[in-house]
């Protein structure tokens, strides 16, 4: 059968490919190590899947309206209110099956064909393809030769008539780069200054480490938040990525577009999973400290056992669960990410996502979304593998 020209074109989620060969090797009876996981590692807290189950018992098993609960939408809005300071109303909230698909809903709703949006590379390796989806152009920044800083100057270089968006992502995935105040203010006021639309990419905001603290571009100013859509979700906070609930907050006029689109389309969100959100957004916030505890001590071994080998460079990440090594030292003996990664498979048995899908191919993403015996045993093994 004739495949259509758009989707012939998207590659396959390299992230999600590499969880999938360490499962079909696992089940082979090999001793893999995955350090590829972009998910976290602990189970969903029990209170949330107590919600789901009492969500069960009580016949919430129906179709619910295409946009979001009421309920779920209230609980978006007070969490907002707490972790922002915004205030929103239920109209500027739509909820979608994670924010992957929030953000697909989006650029379908805000992006013509020839649109040009603007990405950070390294950059989440959805974020191109998505756009694409929608007819129009990523415009890559880069910023792997510039310890992965974001210089405003940058943005305004890279914006044209046709540009439409830029998506910040903070913390961001793979680098684990945060923004501060003083640089979203600048790239702000640029926004602004060009109307451009900006989406930021929230999602690994309660991941941040040491002294670093999160901001937000959409709290700079009321004008700013006009123009922002925050995507947000459950999966990564509550170690809920398998329940698929996000979503985007923003105009409401644009939010209603994006629930239209929605109810052609998926319709609503799972009922049960939007009724475990609830719970997750409302209740005692104590688990999600607790694994944002427990990732900073094991980025801490990461990081250490990192150094250790020989032509890895590391800008260490301030959040997120994802290091993203420079192997650039080992370029003269592999042909990219892609090449090492496949090495690092077959001879030391450890998956690590090769750059390429992020936008470079001297680097490789490795996750400590695992135990701190296999961050440890990991590195070992590529460190003697690659000597
Ligand atoms: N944005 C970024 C930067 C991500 O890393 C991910 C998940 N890997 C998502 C969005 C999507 O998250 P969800 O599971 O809610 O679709």
């Amino acid at each position: 059968m004739k495949i259509s020209k758009m989707v012939s074109n998207i590659p396959a989620s390299p992230t999600l490919s590499i969880t999938a060969k360490v499962g079909s090797l696992k089940a082979q009876g090999k001793d893999v190590i995955g350090l590829g996981a972009g998910e976290p590692d602990f189970d969903t807290p029990e209170h949330i899947k107590d919600a789901a189950l009492q969500a069960l018992k009580q016949g919430k098993t129906k179709y619910t309206p295409a946009g979001g609960t009421p309920e779920l939408k209230e609980a978006i809005c007070n969490r907002t209110k707490q972790d922002y300071g915004l205030d929103i109303k239920p109209d500027n909230v739509v909820i979608s099956c994670g924010a992957k698909h929030s953000l697909f809903n989006l650029a379908l709703t805000l992006f013509e064909p020839g649109d040009e949006v603007i990405c950070v590379c390294p950059y989440w390796v959805s974020y191109p393809p998505i756009i694409r989806i929608a007819g129009a152009v990523p415009v890559i920044i880069d910023t792997t030769t510039t310890h992965f800083k974001l210089h405003p100057n940058q943005v305004k270089e890279a914006i044209t008539e046709r540009t439409k968006g830029i998506i910040i992502n903070s913390p961001s995935n793979p680098a684990g780069i945060v923004y501060g105040k003083d640089a979203l203010e600048k790239i702000a006021d640029i926004c602004l200054e060009n109307d451009i639309s900006i989406i930021s990419d929230d999602i690994y905001q309660k991941l941040v480490f040491g002294n670093v603290t999160f901001s937000s571009i959409a709290t700079i100013s009321p004008e700013v938040a006009e123009k922002t859509f925050i995507i947000h979700g459950v999966s990564k906070t509550y170690a809920m990525t398998g329940w698929r609930i996000g979503y985007c907050i923003g105009d409401s006029g644009v939010i209603k577009a994006i629930t239209r689109l929605q109810s052609q389309s998926t319709s609503n969100p799972a009922s049960i999973a939007q009724a475990a959100s609830v719970t997750a957004l409302t209740s005692d916030q104590t688990p999600v400290e607790t694994m944002r505890k427990a990732f900073e001590g094991r980025r801490k071994i990461m990081i250490s056992k990192l150094k250790e080998i020989p032509g890895f460079e590391i800008i260490e990440p301030d959040g997120t669960f994802y290091c993203f090594p420079s192997i650039k030292g080992y370029m003269d003996r592999f042909d990219g990410a892609g090449a090492l990664a496949n090495f690092l498979l077959e001879r030391a048995l450890v998956a690590v996502v090769p750059g390429e899908g992020f936008g470079s191919k001297e680097h490789i993403r490795v996750s400590f979304a695992t135990s701190e015996d296999n961050i440890i045993k990991g590195l070992e093994r590529i460190k003697q593998a690659l000597a």
